[in-house]
């Protein structure tokens, strides 16, 4: 198993401190990892900003042409991550193809855009061409949630607007990313995208350095403030994709069964794992013990167990701090007169698995309610008024995403353009395209990702004017 850092397009020993890498489904150690050093950081960055003086000039067909190749070989070589994926992240087998495959496709798409120049006439006749320059080293920390796909979303961008970059994962999730990492060093050249591994200090080494030119973070809020108070000395700029309290507000005119199943995968996608999962579920009075009964059918029915075993359709949450966190939610929303109305499985051998939890009677106020699980539990909420459940729903620190769910669009759309978060969904939520922008509003996030617009955040803005 790899588990090199990539230095100047070589794997590397790390020198600095070893950790575990635990498999969530049994809390074994799947292998120890050496971190990097401080002083190791401090190289790659160096190697980089080399290699960036030579990349920043490559042609967009040669880089298109990197794109395809490394999408080919993920393809060729998806049951080895997919394996990868689900030994240190935990999910289901299935779902991690579909996180490898969705992960080259995205590679595809951001290989066929196109990086705009605009002309402008100005009033005096005078011609201005805009250009998109790149940034020059990138800093990219990502997640244990979606280690390769968001690895993905944060590497390619700013390799196509010809930046270097430096990744470093999360310790509890370091394996499927150092396999994407080799992957792309057998075809870029020397530099242009390294890996640090580490746990403790790393991140910050990375993300502080004066020769980082931005840096692109998914994860807390907490952190992600960190990252920002950080950036001021040297003005980098940031994206901060951080967490999200998602509403979903269904009407009374659905179709209860495909409704149900739809709500279900997205407020249990990933085990309820995924910034943009729906996390407050509000449902019309009327079909509410309709709606609710079907989705405990749903929830009643999952096969819990070690991601790896085919018949398994939801796996354990992926660590310990995520596993204590979202048992104590359930447990205040209990003390506080909460219903938990699914079946409250106990699991007696190891491994961080908690079954698919609904919670009724519960209201705002509630840390449930109020708070990101970030896991596997859902608060639904009645409600009666669709004005009211708009107040109710942008009540909220949080602005990621939100969905409406009914037959009549006009009416969802009313609703949706009330909804105060950067992705509305009608009749679905989370299914993110890498071809609309993302990001989060109030303390959700900074900045945006995918499509042309989050691309060009990879680029400094050059205007040459032409005087004839
Ligand atoms: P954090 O958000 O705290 O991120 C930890 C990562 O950030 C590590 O790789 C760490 O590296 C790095 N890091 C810490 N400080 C800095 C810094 N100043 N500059 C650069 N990198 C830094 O995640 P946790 O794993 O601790 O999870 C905390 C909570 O975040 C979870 O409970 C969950 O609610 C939420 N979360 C949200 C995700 C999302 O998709 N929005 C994804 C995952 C978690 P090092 O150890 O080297 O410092």
């Amino acid at each position: 198993m790899n588990t090199a850092l990539y230095i100047n397009g070589e794997k590397a020993q790390g020198l600095g401190e070893r950790f575990s890498v635990l498999n969530p489904a049994n809390e074994k150690e799947i292998i120890s990892v050496d971190g990097a050093t401080v002083e190791q950081v401090n190289q790659t960055i160096q190697d980089a900003l080399t290699a960036s003086k030579q990349w920043k000039n490559s042609s967009d067909s040669n880089v298109n042409g990197f794109f395809t190749k490394i999408a080919a070989d993920i393809r060729k070589e998806s049951d080895e991550i997919a394996h990868l994926i689900t030994l240190e992240q935990g999910k289901p087998l299935g779902l991690a193809e579909f996180e490898v495959q969705a992960g080259a496709s995205w590679i595809e798409y951001i290989a066929n855009l196109e990086i705009p120049v605009e002309t402008i006439e100005d009033p005096s006749g005078k011609k201005i061409k805009v250009f998109n320059r790149p940034l020059g080293v990138v800093a990219s920390i990502t997640p244990w949630n979606w280690p390769f796909m968001i690895a993905i979303w944060h590497l390619f961008p700013a390799l196509k607007t010809k930046n270097c970059i430096v990744n470093k994962p999360s310790e509890y999730t370091p394996l499927s990313t150092v396999k994407l990492v080799e992957i792309i060093n057998r075809h870029l050249p020397k530099g242009v995208c390294s890996l640090v591994l580490g746990k403790g200090d790393i991140g910050q080494a990375l993300s502080e350095h004066p020769d980082i030119a931005k840096v692109t973070f998914t994860g807390s809020t907490r952190t992600g403030q960190s990252i920002l108070s950080h950036s001021v000395n040297t003005l980098k700029s940031v994206v901060l994709e951080l967490g999200g309290n998602d509403v979903g507000i269904v009407l009374d005119d659905i179709d209860i069964d495909s409704v149900a199943e739809k709500i279900f995968g997205s407020a249990f996608l990933n085990m309820g794992q995924t910034c943009a999962a729906l996390k407050r579920l509000y449902v019309h009075e009327k079909i509410f013990d309709k709606l609710t009964n079907k989705l405990v059918e749903i929830a009643n029915a999952q096969v819990i167990g070690d991601g790896l075993d085919s018949s398994t359709t939801f796996g354990p949450v992926q660590n310990k701090m995520q596993y204590h966190k979202v048992n104590m939610l359930i447990d205040d929303a209990i003390a506080q007169g909460g219903q938990v109305i699914t079946i409250r499985k106990q699991f007696k051998e190891s491994g961080y698995f908690i079954a698919p939890t609904l919670v009724t009677d519960v209201q705002e106020g509630i840390a449930l309610v109020d708070e990101e699980q970030f896991g596997p539990v859902l608060p639904i909420v009645k409600f009666s008024d669709i004005d009211d459940v708009i107040k109710r729903a942008n009540n909220t620190q949080f602005g990621l995403g939100g969905s409406v769910w009914s037959k009549d669009i006009a009416k969802a759309e009313y609703i949706a353009n009330q909804l105060e978060c950067g992705t509305v969904w009608i009749n679905s939520h989370s299914d993110l395209s890498p071809a609309a922008v993302f990001g989060g509003w109030k303390l959700s996030g900074l900045g945006y990702s995918f499509g042309l617009d989050g691309l060009l955040l990879f680029t400094h803005k050059q205007a040459i004017h032409i005087t004839q």
